[in-house]
């Protein structure tokens, strides 16, 4: 059987747990593929899409930062939140990424930590609405 155990996990709940075929996260250092096989890696991830090959159907998920660990037979992603393209609020998103634009434009020179939690929120409701809109793969 070609395939391996993908489980999603935030503090809240298990938000994916299959059998899948492939992987592809996106990494600190850049793009990762996993493949049944894959050897035994830990990796920090961006906030971005993830997308899952299940039985030839790709699945995306927004998954915001965390980690990969990749075992023998079974890869967990640990996220702060992770979410399936049909437990995403829109709207909630879209106000979000209004939200986080408004602040980035009207900062003031001072303050570089509400700049980049801006720039994480940004980043958190775009990769929801790309997700949501089924534009997260990779
Ligand atoms: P917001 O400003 O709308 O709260 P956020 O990026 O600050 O967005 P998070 O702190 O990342 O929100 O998430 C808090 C909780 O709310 C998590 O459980 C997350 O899955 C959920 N969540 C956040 N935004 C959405 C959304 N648009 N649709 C569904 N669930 C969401």
């Amino acid at each position: 059987m070609n395939t391996f155990l993908l489980e999603i996990v935030t503090p809240e709940h298990l938000v994916f747990s299959k059998q899948v075929n492939s992987l592809v996260v996106r990494g600190v250092e850049g793009e990762l593929g996993i493949l049944p096989g894959h050897i035994p890696l830990v990796t920090p991830l961006q906030v971005a899409p993830l997308s899952v090959k299940v039985n030839g159907e790709t699945i995306t998920i927004a998954v915001h930062g965390g980690f990969v660990e990749v075992h023998k037979d079974k890869v967990t992603v640990l996220a702060e939140s992770a979410e399936l393209p049909k437990d995403i609020d829109l709207e909630r998103a879209e106000a979000a990424r209004e939200r986080a634009q408004r602040r980035l434009q009207t900062r003031s020179k001072q303050d570089e930590i509400d700049h980049r939690r801006a720039e994480l929120a940004l980043q958190r409701a775009v990769t929801r609405i790309k997700v949501s809109a089924g534009k997260g793969q990779q």
